[in-house]
């Protein structure tokens, strides 16, 4: 069997806006917390990074290449479609998913209480184990920003190989 690991990053601004009810999208989940994140797209920073750890398993173009931000289409652009777009790849390569991993930084908001719903939301898209755990800034100069690490496992072939 063939396996591959795969490490996406994103990072964006948060700052205070009601627009959209106050609704942050962390993967595809509208969290209200008085935030939204400075972007070209919907912002989503879970989306963005799993996408990139999902497509750079597999040696494809990061969405910084398949979605540029230069291009009117991708503008306010809902952030699950890089998501199925690499899922599309994987499959395409004969990739399965072995298991994600996600890390969100920020101070606000916190992710404890969204968690199970992220997952759900993810699992909508992905079939395999998911775990998302949210840490804090810490009281450095990130406070303000959400940051997201995401490692993916794909694995191809023969199971008993
Ligand atoms: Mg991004």
């Amino acid at each position: 069997m063939e396996m591959r690991i795969g490490h996406g990053y994103d990072l964006h601004r948060l700052e205070a806006s009601e627009k959209d009810g106050g609704l942050l999208k962390v993967g595809g989940v509208g969290v209200k917390c008085g935030l939204k994140a400075i972007a070209h797209s919907d912002g989503d920073a879970v989306m963005h990074a799993l996408a990139d750890a999902l497509l750079s398993a597999i040696g494809e173009p990061d969405i910084g290449q398949l979605f540029p931000d230069t291009a009117t289409e991708n503008k306010n652009r809902d952030s699950a479609e890089f998501l199925v777009e690499a899922i599309e790849r994987i499959n395409l390569g004969g990739w399965a998913i072995g298991n994600v991993a996600i890390t969100v930084i920020c101070d606000q908001p916190k992710i404890g209480p969204h968690r199970e719903q992220i997952c759900e939301n993810l699992r909508r898209y992905l079939v395999a184990p998911i775990h998302i755990k949210g840490k804090t800034c810490e009281g450095t100069d990130k406070s303000g920003a959400m940051e997201v690490h995401v490692v993916a496992l794909v694995q191809r072939g023969n199971t008993h190989e």
